[in-house]
């Protein structure tokens, strides 16, 4: 069974709607839905592709006729309608849709010098780049080799015999209202309305080779792990002479040795010893771009947290900078000489030495939560 929706249903339609209901319904979702109106949302883009598939169907009259017979399994196969529309195909039904209403070469990504036809927009190349935290920190410019595809010099086009360069095909059909016109996207040049007239030898049949590139790209500070940057046109090089595809970086962060990321705040655990927790001292703790000395004052508890306003990490393409949390552990010996006993058997009746716990410190959790309130 399919589990696709019925036709009507998706335009809201009757089944004795006429034609020109049918491209009223249409065309107000085909509005609602347009992806220039709803960027990056998944679903709307599929209630426009599913609008414009049941258009296609419902407004030509044969495919009607068939869909009203056999319904959607009357669609696949020889002549029928297989696996759903492109955004091209979608584009190009536009132009009796709605006139000039998306600008005359269409919405979707393309039009551009060659008149109406399509320029063909070379593949994405994925690269992984490996970023320690001082370089998350500043933000760093690398060279990475790619190995991408390049235009062979040497090329030449003509004109696709088939779309006679224009990059569509036209059909008219008669049907019971008049002619009606519709357009597709061209199969021999994909649109692209040339071909490879002459070839050096090395290059493909779209008149790419593949070539060791190096690139630089500047890397933004404050990404993080899985985070993808997309560098506009350092992508393979586009078929037929077209447009060059985008590189994406996705960023792996190498894990710090000692400091821990939380967002864009760090933490680190620091060890002292009982005597510089009593006494007060001073000591080392690493940062992003090295090491920074810090106070601990005398009589420091074990679980105090000590916040550096600013040491933390940058926030990607927005204002201010995380801190650095440092943790303070009193260190408690695991074994003990002795004559360090003795001492410590001394002080253990101590009167400064009998825990006065804080009643207002109401412990960890309310730290926390007061911390990052
Ligand atoms: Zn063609």
């Amino acid at each position: 069974m399919s589990d696709k929706r019925d036709y009507y249903e998706v335009l809201g339609v009757s089944k004795s709607a006429s034609d020109a209901e049918i491209k009223k319904a249409y065309r107000k979702l085909a509005l609602k839905y347009h992806p220039d109106k709803n960027p990056d949302d998944a679903g709307a883009e599929a209630k426009f592709k599913e609008a414009a598939e049941a258009y296609e169907v419902l407004s030509n009259a044969e495919k009607k006729q068939r869909y009203d017979q056999f319904g959607h399994a009357g669609m696949s196969g020889a002549g029928g309608f297989g696996g759903g529309m492109n955004m091209d195909d979608i584009f190009s039904q536009f132009g009796d849709i709605f006139g000039n209403a998306f600008g005359g070469g269409g919405g979707g990504g393309f039009g551009g010098p060659r008149g109406g036809t399509r320029v063909v927009k070379g593949s994405n190349l994925r690269v992984k780049m490996k970023l320690n935290l001082q370089e998350i920190a500043e933000g760093v410019t690398k060279k990475i080799k790619v190995n991408k595809l390049v235009n062979v010099e040497g090329v030449t086009y003509k004109d696709c015999p088939t779309c006679k360069g224009s990059g569509r095909i036209t059909r008219v059909q008669q049907t019971f209202l008049g002619a009606m016109q519709t357009q597709t996207t061209c199969n021999t040049c994909r649109g692209a309305g040339r071909m490879i007239d002459k070839c050096p030898s090395g290059a493909d049949e779209q008149g790419l080779k593949r070539e060791e590139d190096v690139v630089e790209i500047d890397i933004p500070a404050g990404v993080e792990e899985g985070i993808q940057l997309s560098v506009t046109g350092k992508g393979n090089a586009g078929p037929f002479d077209g447009i060059p595809g985008d590189l994406i970086v996705v960023i792996e962060e190498v894990e710090h040795e000692e400091l821990r990321r939380d967002g864009q705040h760090l933490h680190y655990e620091a060890y002292v010893n009982f005597v510089d927790a009593v006494l007060g001292a001073s000591i080392e703790i690493p940062t992003v771009t090295g090491k920074a000395k810090i106070k601990v004052e005398a009589g420091t508890q074990s679980g105090k947290t000590l916040r550096l306003k600013g040491k933390g990490l940058p926030v990607l393409q927005g204002y201010g900078t995380g801190d650095l949390f440092v943790h303070i552990n009193v260190w408690t010996p695991k074994k003990v000489s002795k004559s360090e006993k003795e001492i410590l058997e001394k002080l253990r009746d101590s009167e400064n030495f009998d825990p006065q716990p804080d009643h207002n410190d109401k412990g960890f959790f309310q730290r926390m939560k007061d911390m990052f309130h």
